[in-house]
């Protein structure tokens, strides 16, 4: 039997909040979810040695704003596509690497 989400939802504007079936609930930052993207071209850049520290980042308009889900697609059932607000929407995150990500919260 696989464990499926029963719900999903926005803690708040920047935390995911999943229900299980087996009753675990888990929250995810959203910018926790958006690091570990597990698309080609994220894990390249995750692979990628780190710029000169003298470097300061700069920030496009859009990552400069604050992170949030604009939007989650089922894939097949065994995986989410997740829309970032920044424009990033080619990470499918398997029900599997779901379950490993994020904190398991107290249900109330
Ligand atoms: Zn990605």
């Amino acid at each position: 039997m696989t464990i499926q989400p029963t719900k999903l939802e926005l803690a708040t504007s920047d935390r995911l909040r999943i229900t299980w079936s087996d009753g675990q609930v888990r929250e995810y930052p959203v910018r926790e979810l958006r690091d570990k993207c597990p698309c080609a071209t994220c894990r390249e850049k995750r692979n990628a040695p780190p710029p000169p520290t003298t470097q300061l980042p700069v920030l496009s308009a859009a990552e400069a704003q604050p992170l949030r889900i604009s939007g989650m697609t089922p894939v097949g059932n065994y995986a989410y596509s997740i829309d970032f607000s920044d424009g990033h929407n080619t990470g499918i995150y398997t029900l599997e690497s779901l379950r490993e990500m994020g904190q398991a919260v107290e249900q109330t």
